[in-house]
């Protein structure tokens, strides 16, 4: 009987260990990489507010240095060669779900950062000056709930309809490919 109930609690410590393992390694993909969702999420519908405690939380630490601390993720870093290689489809803030990009003003700046013209929704993006490099610089951030997502820098000569380079941090984008989102869009 012993022998039963000590290989049980053993069993469950074996799962528990394996559990956590993966968990920390699922954690550990997503500061690297840019998270992929099978859907579309819902929309928030109303600013996203949260304490430093509850993003803390839910937010990956890198994700939580660059949206809530205003951070800056590594140039040309996996989430940049990521990037490249995503084909169609639409970016959402790791923040609050809302959209903020579509593959259609995706372009190639070589910067090392994920680059678009052009926000897909406007209204979810809102612009400040920062001046922490010493110099103006327009800030991009979320309209829905305040996180930092990058700069845009005008007139570089991109040929892109804008001549805008939105360059924002791929790690607190969420990226949904086409052919998942086909059907909402048919919808519209
Ligand atoms: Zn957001």
């Amino acid at each position: 009987m012993k022998t039963i109930i000590f290989s049980g609690v053993l069993g469950c410590f074996i799962a528990a260990s394996t559990f956590f393992a993966c968990a920390d390694e699922s954690k550990a993909k997503k500061e690297t990489i840019i998270e992929v969702m099978e859907k579309a999420p819902e929309q928030p519908t109303a600013p996203v507010k949260k304490t430093d405690e509850e993003w803390k939380k839910e937010l990956t630490p890198e994700q939580y240095r660059i949206l809530r601390e205003d951070g800056t993720e590594r140039a040309n870093g996996d989430v940049y060669k990521e990037f490249k290689k995503q084909g169609a489809g639409t970016y959402y803030c790791a923040g609050c779900n809302a959209e903020l990009f579509t593959s259609t003003e995706k372009f190639d700046s070589n910067c090392g950062w994920p680059s678009f013209y052009d926000p897909a929704k406007a209204k979810n993006v809102k612009y400040t000056t920062d001046y922490h490099l010493g110099y103006a610089r327009t800030e991009v951030t979320c309209k829905i709930c305040e996180g930092h997502l990058g700069h845009v820098f005008e007139g570089e000569g991109f040929e892109t309809p804008t001549d805008k380079r939105y360059c924002i941090n791929g790690t607190v984008l969420k990226f949904v490919a086409a052919e998942d989102t086909k059907e909402e869009q048919e919808k519209d």
